[in-house]
């Protein structure tokens, strides 16, 4: 039998690295790097490089199955019987309570065409805006960030900026770990470039953090304060670009009164840093050219929107955007939560980066999909959906793709609301996550290396993916399964002619194309994109209109930005502490964060022994002083809790901790002996603009376990 080879992507972060999938005989038998993919240039880390390993066909739902009754288990059913009655639910609550009693829930790991689909299905059809994604806890803070400032989400720079850049300004972000192959990118521009200085910002010691040439430790959710600080020595250094700030930004002095009260003393005291550090950070900065890289420790706050805003501001003031080795580079987590954006695959936006806020924009993609109107009516975003199942507003969820029962923050609470709800649909490739135990229907879904669709990595680069092997079973592409249901539901509200408009499709590509012609002027103008120019030209950035020959890769090199004025906005930031504050009951500050070989809730890595030689189990990262303080040793049983839930787990001596602060990897969930994973620690608080948990902040205190 011949082995045939298939381009692709990881499924993993938002590198976005192209892969290589090697099958022979119906089975994935290897991967390795795709040398021609502008992510990687032939490089995988631990987790791509492992990926054949996790095609394991004992670990799928590979058919329907269907509970018609809670109490009951769920039963092998046809997909007829399965979508049937799904329909027949949703439409029967939608009759009695209306479009908002309904909800899907869905995720960055959808390829774009999947997105497009969900969401035009609860907008378009449904008339509901409650369509959200796991993305909600991953990146919404820096979309309101780039749009809040730049006027549009768009990262400006790209992967190639590492190599002339000057200082690397790494903010929030393990990159190392969670971003492993942009990290090998930045230390051979280091070996290249000796003059090359990197700064870490970052509670931990991590290990890229050691490994910068300054690392500034601050104290969790301080980052707002250290950036308006750094302006502040700024200006007093003369280090901002005057000319730029007057020709091309608006907002500037409202700003610069802020910052005044920002002193260097006020803010060392605060973040828990040096003045000389932040005196050494704020010239390297100054002085640039400097390319910001950040992530989860910047997006999972209540003060993420801020914190994003705040960062940026310091590009803005040193004309730092636009020219190589310069601009804030969000770096996201998924592998396609940037796709999930361009199609509006959220409760707070619409096709084409298009706001539902905004009337003309609503207006817009009305006459693009043929429908009279979009609901004007807000959507739930991630938090406020489970609240309304709580709550008993929002009666039936669809959840595609992800597991909210371990992912998202306060779990004992969102397990409540999954438990109250009349009816949880589960679109799944695996048989067995935390959130398989709530569901009434189980949807098999196809996984990587069986679908077909696009991917847009954290640079803006999409690439197309293809399938290497057949759906296994009676597995289904994500989008396929939400046509089927768009047809049935359709039918039963008596809008089957809406429904056979709205979704004709028969493959994926008519999904991307239509998709496509959503683009057309906005920022991201993708028209001149198809699956056949990605095959022969490979993986492109946007924006690509019809007629280039080549993406940007880089944004604003002209200093027009997408506000109305066609001026970047300053953001008047303001430093506020996190929502749970430590006390004597809980005086512990908690963190929580990805590992190196893992990823998220380890349906794959999980099934992979070699990962777990890096980190063989879950513990707690803790400073030696409180450790002593508690009579802990390393490796102890430790019971870690707050108001909110309890984990026992081993407690580890861990050098990378500041005093006072602890950290649980996200990884593990219902592998515990006791608890649910840690994030049953977070609070469910959110950012009021980007409506992002804040999963990277509790209070929690620690206890010994004396075993008899
Ligand atoms: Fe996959 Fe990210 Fe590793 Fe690249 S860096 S191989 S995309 S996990």
């Amino acid at each position: 039998m011949a082995v045939t080879e298939t381009k692709s992507t990881c499924c993993y972060c938002g590198v976005g690295c192209g892969v290589i999938i090697e099958a022979e005989a119906g089975k994935i038998t290897g991967v390795r790097g795709d040398p021609d993919h502008p992510a990687n240039f032939g490089r995988l880390c631990t987790k791509g490089s492992t990926l054949h390993l996790t095609a394991k066909p004992d670990a799928r739902a590979l058919f329907p199955e269907l509970r018609r009754n809670r109490g009951e288990l769920r039963q092998r059913a046809s997909w007829d019987e399965a979508l049937d009655h799904v329909a027949e639910r949703f439409a029967s609550i939608i009759r009695e309570h209306g479009p908002d009693a309904v909800a899907f829930y869905i995720s960055g790991q959808l390829l774009t065409e999947d997105y497009y689909v969900f969401n035009k299905l609860a907008k378009g059809l449904i008339g509901t805006n409650n369509v959200d994604t796991n993305s909600r806890l991953c990146m919404s803070s820096a979309v309101a960030g780039y749009k809040t400032t730049l006027g549009a989400d768009a990262p400006p720079a790209c992967y190639e900026d590492i190599d002339h850049t000057r200082c690397l300004f790494i903010a929030g972000s393990n990159t190392a770990y969670a971003h492993p192959i942009l990290y090998r990118r930045i230390e051979d521009a280091r070996a290249k470039n000796p003059d090359l200085k990197i700064v870490v910002v970052d509670p931990r010691r991590t290990d890229t953090a050691e490994a910068a040439d300054l690392h500034l430790p601050i104290l969790p959710g301080t980052d707002v304060a250290l950036f308006n600080g750094m302006l502040h020595l700024m200006l007093w250094e003369g280090l901002l670009d005057t000319r730029y700030i007057q020709a091309h930004t608006t907002g500037f002095d409202a700003l610069k009164n802020t910052v005044r009260e920002y002193t260097p003393k006020m803010v060392a005291d605060i973040c828990g840093i040096k003045e000389a550090d932040l005196m050494t950070a704020a010239q390297w900065f100054g002085t640039g050219p400097t390319l910001s890289m950040y992530c989860q420790g910047l997006n999972q706050s209540t003060s993420g929107t801020d914190k994003n805003a705040a960062l940026i501001n310091l590009h803005l003031a040193t004309g730092q955007i636009g020219k190589p080795g310069t601009g804030p580079l969000s770096l996201t987590g998924q592998p396609n939560a940037m796709g999930g954006r361009e199609v509006g695959g959220m409760a707070t936006l619409l096709s084409g980066h298009r706001d539902l806020a905004n009337a003309g924009h609503r207006a817009e993609v009305a006459r693009l999909w043929g429908i009279a109107s979009v609901p004007e009516r807000p959507g739930k975003t991630a938090v406020e959906m489970f609240n309304g199942l709580r709550d008993g507003s929002i009666k039936a969820v669809w959840i595609a793709c992800t597991n909210p029962a371990q992912s998202m923050p306060d779990l004992n609470s969102v397990r409540d609301a999954l438990g109250k709800a009349e009816l949880v649909v589960l679109q799944e490739a695996y048989h067995d996550t935390e959130t398989t135990e709530f569901a009434d229907v189980l949807l098999p879904a196809t996984t990587w290396g069986e679908k077909e669709g696009t991917v847009t990595n954290s640079e803006r680069r999409v690439t197309h993916v293809r399938p290497a092997l057949a759906a296994p079973a009676e597995a289904r592409a994500d989008w396929q399964i939400a046509v089927d249901f768009a047809h049935r539901l359709g039918a039963l509200l008596e809008q089957a002619p809406v429904a056979e408009k709205l979704f004709p499709y028969t493959q994926a590509e008519q999904v991307f194309n239509e998709h496509r012609e959503t683009t057309r002027g906005r920022d991201l103008d993708i028209t001149g994109l198809s699956y056949a120019l990605l095959d022969a030209q490979g993986p492109q950035q946007w924006p690509f209109p019809a007629g280039a020959s080549t993406g940007k890769p880089r944004l604003y090199t002209d200093g027009v930005f997408e506000q109305e004025d066609g001026k970047a906005r300053f953001a008047n930031t303001l430093y506020r502490a996190t929502a749970e504050k430590t006390d004597a009951r809980h005086p512990l500050h908690l963190n929580s964060g990805r590992l190196r070989d893992q990823w998220h809730g380890m349906s794959r890595t999980g099934t992979v022994a070699q990962l777990f030689n890096h980190v063989e189990e879950p513990a707690i990262l803790m400073h030696a002083n409180d450790m002593q303080r508690r009579s802990i040793h390393h490796g102890d049983l430790v019971k870690v809790s707050n108001k909110r839930g309890t984990l026992i787990l081993p407690a580890h001596n861990s050098a990378d901790m500041a005093p006072a602060q602890t950290f649980i990897p996200m990884h593990w969930g219902s592998q515990y002996m006791s608890g649910l994973g840690v994030n049953a620690l977070m609070p469910s608080a959110f950012d009021r603009a980007s409506k992002q948990p804040e999963l990277k902040h509790a209070a929690v205190k620690v206890e010994k376990i004396d075993l008899p």
